[in-house]
């Protein structure tokens, strides 16, 4: 089976893990804030909290921002469940705006529709999360000026995104958004296994998201409410969790980070010829923003609906039946049952619905061959005759 995704790890990735095995420190020493400050500086901001997903670096940016019962935190429908799940852990309300059906990111005319409504109807949200869908930066020039007039926040979901670019400035990198996380997971642009980190331009949101990641406590006097008992003192503030990410992890991203611009070049790359290979047929190859570089994590076509195209779900299974391990991001978030408890209706998002009726994730990884990638476009060919 040809994956859809698949991790890269070299001799220098294992070295790197060993060191710290070999060392005193599996967690809490000295590689996590390595990882960190590299991580930043690639994305020309100050500060980086390394926790143990994605997931949780989407938790505690909500947290830290104040998203509580009460309020409202929006999100894109077309996103993996976590995007809208770390609004619901705050306690708060999720909402969706739809998305563009060309590229599936958050639509601005959508966000400036439902926030003139909402403004009216007195539930303005306190946290908006656009997601960088399939590594393709949203259009944040027109999100943030939106969520400035309004006065919300704004948490990037750049799970897919790191190493990409929006303008010339890297995903990670926007000093307007208040918080901007991306996972580590192993199908995602660089990997710790499992991890996440969310990066800040605010040093006092930086400092609460610390605290966040491990129990609420502090050993930072100036932060503490009385002078402390002696050298062992510790104060807890606040109710946080273990988020940490472990030192061996980092050591993982560390070395992953010294690949992460051969990954964007080479998954760049690939999709360029996928939309060579894949030009006359008919389908829909990513449509690009103009002034933005896509990390390519994903390479999402868009199969017609149309009689003399096969079904999207016959494509897939044909694909899936010839060894091709083709995916589908994402089923509507609005949809899931979960969603459907708390009043979510099939039909409400128009826009997202249609572009996931059409979509197939084919494989892009940085080691895909580039004969791999003949056989998934001679297959596809073949695979959409009705
Ligand atoms: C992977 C992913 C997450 C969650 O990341 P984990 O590290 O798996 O917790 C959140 N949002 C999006 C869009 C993702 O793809």
């Amino acid at each position: 089976m040809i994956p859809y995704g698949k991790q890269d790890i070299n001799q220098d990735d294992i070295d790197a893990v060993v060191e710290v095995l070999r060392s005193d420190m599996l967690t809490q020493g000295a590689v996590v804030p390595q990882f960190e400050a590299a991580v930043a500086e690639y994305c020309g901001v100050d500060h980086g909290i390394a926790v143990n997903s994605g997931t949780s670096a989407l938790h505690i940016a909500c947290l830290a921002l104040g998203l509580g019962p009460g309020d409202y935190g929006w999100t894109s429908p077309i996103t993996f469940v976590a995007s809208a799940n770390c609004i619901r852990y705050c306690g708060a309300k999720v909402d969706f705006v739809d998305v563009e059906p060309s590229t599936g990111n958050m639509s601005t005319e959508a966000l400036e529709e439902k926030l003139i409504i909402a403004e009216r109807e007195g539930r303005l949200p306190k946290v908006l999360i656009p997601v960088h869908l399939a590594g393709q930066p949203c259009n944040m020039e027109g999100i943030g000026a939106l969520a400035r007039r309004y006065g919300v926040r704004v948490v990037e979901d750049a799970s897919h995104a790191l190493g990409g670019s929006d303008g010339n400035r890297p995903v990670g990198g926007n000093p307007r958004t208040a918080a901007t996380i991306f996972s580590f997971h192993p199908v995602k642009l660089i990997t710790t296994g499992e991890g996440g980190m969310v990066m800040t331009q605010d040093r006092a949101l930086a400092e609460k998201m610390r605290e966040l990641r491990s129990h609420g406590i502090t050993r930072d006097a100036k932060s503490m409410t009385h002078a402390p008992d002696g050298p062992w003192y510790y104060q807890q503030l606040t109710l946080g969790f273990n988020y940490r990410l472990t030192d061996i992890q980092a050591a993982l991203g560390l070395s992953q980070l010294q690949r992460l611009d051969d990954y964007i070049a080479r998954r760049n790359k690939l999709a360029d010829r996928y939309d060579e290979l894949l030009a006359g047929l008919l389908l829909e190859t990513p449509v690009r923003r103009p002034d933005s570089r896509s990390a390519f994590h994903l390479y999402i076509i868009g199969v017609h609906e149309d009689p003399d195209v096969a079904s999207r779900r016959m494509v897939f299974e044909r694909l899936r039946a010839a060894g091709i391990g083709v995916n589908v991001h994402y089923i509507p978030v609005h949809t899931q049952p979960y969603y459907q408890t708390l009043g979510f209706r099939d039909g409400e998002y128009p826009g997202a619905e249609a572009f996931y009726r059409r979509i197939i994730s084919l494989p892009l990884y940085p080691a895909l061959t580039e004969a791999a990638q003949d056989r998934v476009a001679a297959v596809l060919e073949i695979a959409l005759q009705p």
